[in-house]
């Protein structure tokens, strides 16, 4: 039997209850690693851990607000106390709180910072402990295309996933020399709850964008993110990766 690609490696998934978060769980699952999967609450990731049964990998599920602070310091503890270490981060929790400029409340702005932006920080700082330790490990953060293309009714979610982009580089230049990457996968049009909320007229404009001619999978962004995880990505930081079929070519 070939060898694991992941295997018995420790990384923490935030947002692993749906969606791309939980398509990245299972994916490394499948790969042998070890993922603590993190969700507003331990009843959402019930699907999740039902699924981690039937992969090689082990799942432990924990449950925080990421725009706390002191979530990110228990989750990477949890992780550490649990198996020793900490291999991997992947900071993939987010929100959307739509609104043109002028309706936009102070408070919609706000949300999405601190879940989206500040979410990502603590959890950057948190995991970098461990890691610098051990000189070495793996960081993604899930950004977004409309980081790079900026989007009608997305001033604040831009916003903070321009920042993620920024704030990676720095990071893969702060710690680079432990051994450390540091990353963004940025999806495209991804069907996903968070994709169906939005008007339809919205979901067919970004539709009609994409070059390979299809919305994307959850499974499309998992691929990458486990290449940054994996052997594959042992020599890529400070990078921003697109996942859009080519939507911002457009
Ligand atoms: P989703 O289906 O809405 O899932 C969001 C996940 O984040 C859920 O697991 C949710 O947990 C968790 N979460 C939200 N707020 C949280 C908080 N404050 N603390 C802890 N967990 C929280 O979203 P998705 O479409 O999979 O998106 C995942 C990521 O990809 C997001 O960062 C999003 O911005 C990004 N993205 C998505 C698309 C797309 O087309 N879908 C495109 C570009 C980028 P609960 O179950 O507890 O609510």
């Amino acid at each position: 039997m070939s060898q694991l690609e992941l295997d018995g490696k420790r990384i923490l998934v935030t947002g692993a209850s749906r969606g791309i978060g939980q398509a990245i769980a299972l994916d490394l699952l499948q790969q042998g690693a070890k993922v603590a999967g993190m969700a507003t609450q331990v009843a959402n990731l019930e699907n999740t851990a039902k699924a981690a049964e039937s992969t090689p990998g082990e799942f432990l599920a924990l449950a925080g607000d990421v725009s706390d602070p002191t979530t990110a310091q228990a989750a990477i503890k949890a992780v550490v106390d649990a198996w020793g270490g900490l291999d991997g981060l992947v900071a993939n929790a987010g929100i959307t709180r739509d609104n043109l400029l002028l309706r936009m409340s102070p408070e919609q702005f706000d949300q999405v910072m601190s879940t989206n932006l500040a979410g990502p920080f603590h959890f950057l700082k948190a995991a970098a402990k461990p890691m610098m330790r051990a000189r070495q490990g793996r960081m993604v953060l899930i950004g977004s295309v409309v980081g790079k293309t900026g989007n009608p009714g997305q001033a604040n979610y831009c916003a903070a996933k321009a920042g993620l982009h920024g704030m990676a580089r720095s990071v893969a230049l702060e710690l680079g020399s432990r051994g450390i990457t540091c990353n963004v996968v940025a999806p495209g049009f991804i069907e996903t709850e968070m994709t169906a909320s939005l008007p339809e007229e919205a979901q067919k404009a970004m539709a009609d964008k994409i070059v390979l001619g299809r919305p994307g999978k959850p499974e499309d962004v998992a691929a990458m993110t486990r290449f940054l995880l994996g052997p594959g990505g042992s020599y890529v930081t400070g990078q921003v990766l697109l996942v859009d079929g080519g939507l911002s070519l457009g």
